[in-house]
């Protein structure tokens, strides 16, 4: 079961969270086919809005888009406050690696953009804030954003690991953040560790990842974890989701939709179901509309 952890240093001058997101990624990779540099972009994404939306409290969904001009186009995905993400990459298909040492390259083809948050608190405006993409990696992407627009000076890890036949093997990371408290010496004192610290993809391949990684994180400090709650790909469509979206269409191309194409077949974009209406089902969207 995929978990994010919330730590908090003794001291107060820092805090942790840490998330194993294996599955999540796993299921996302499944569900768009995505191959290799794609899989590792949208999963680095996947990872981050789900910290993003941890950070939220009550009802709160968190939309992050990263906005990029390169071959994977745009990277689109959404959580909510109870460990739910859903998300997409423009291009699934996008397959390069470093001849020499096999790794999965991702900045280059996410290219220059824009790294944007969307937080709606449930009240009908939403917030958005926007950032410029410093390296295309999403990971330092994040941490620049973090520190920018949240004024809160951050270190993130997002990590996808692919096995041989570049399948999930294991996702997960990391977000640091400096609080109040924390002195310049704390803070120089964990940049160093964090700087100095096995690859999280080491650390999250052994059996006990999650206390490795916040060992390594914390180090000599003293922490205490706060939480511990789950998370996982999901996505909310359903049929009767899309039906409300249908009702909202012109009723001249619902009838063309109807009598021309004897029904209608649309794709959630978010996990790639299929939803199949026939002309009966639009039949009573019509007649819906007509009352
Ligand atoms: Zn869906």
């Amino acid at each position: 079961m995929d978990k994010i952890i919330k730590s908090i240093a003794t001291n107060g001058a820092f805090r942790a969270y840490v998330l194993d997101c294996t599955e999540t990624v796993k299921t996302a990779q499944e569900k768009h086919q995505t191959l290799s540099s794609s899989t590792v972009a949208l999963g680095r994404t996947l990872i981050a809005n789900l910290i993003l939306a941890a950070n939220q409290k009550g009802e709160s969904k968190v939309t992050l888009k990263i906005i990029g001009n390169s071959s994977f186009g745009h990277i689109i995905s959404v959580a909510d406050t109870h460990g739910n993400v859903k998300g997409y990459i423009q291009n699934p298909g996008v397959d390069i690696k470093k001849t020499a040492t096999g790794e999965v390259l991702v900045g280059p083809f996410m290219g220059q953009g824009h790294f944007v948050v969307i937080t709606d608190y449930g009240t009908g405006k939403p917030y958005t804030s926007t950032t410029p993409l410093i390296s295309g990696e999403i990971g330092e992407d994040f941490a620049y954003y973090l520190t920018e627009s949240e004024q809160t000076p951050s270190a993130v890890g997002l990590n996808v690991l692919l096995d041989e036949e570049d399948k999930v093997k294991v996702a997960g990371g990391f977000m640091l953040q400096a609080l109040p408290g924390a002195s310049e010496e704390d803070i120089k004192r964990y940049e160093e560790r964090i700087q100095n610290m096995p690859a999280i993809s080491r650390l999250l391949a052994s059996d006990n990842h999650i206390d490795a990684l916040l060992d390594a994180i914390y180090g000599e400090d003293d922490y205490k974890r706060l939480s511990e709650e789950s998370v996982r790909f999901h996505c909310d469509c359903s049929k009767e989701r899309f039906k409300l979206a249908l009702l909202s269409l012109a009723k001249d191309d619902l009838i063309a939709m109807k009598d021309e194409d004897h029904g209608a077949e649309i794709t959630c974009q978010f996990c790639n179901e299929h939803y199949h209406f026939s002309e009966k089902d639009l039949e009573e969207i019509i007649n819906d509309k007509a009352e």
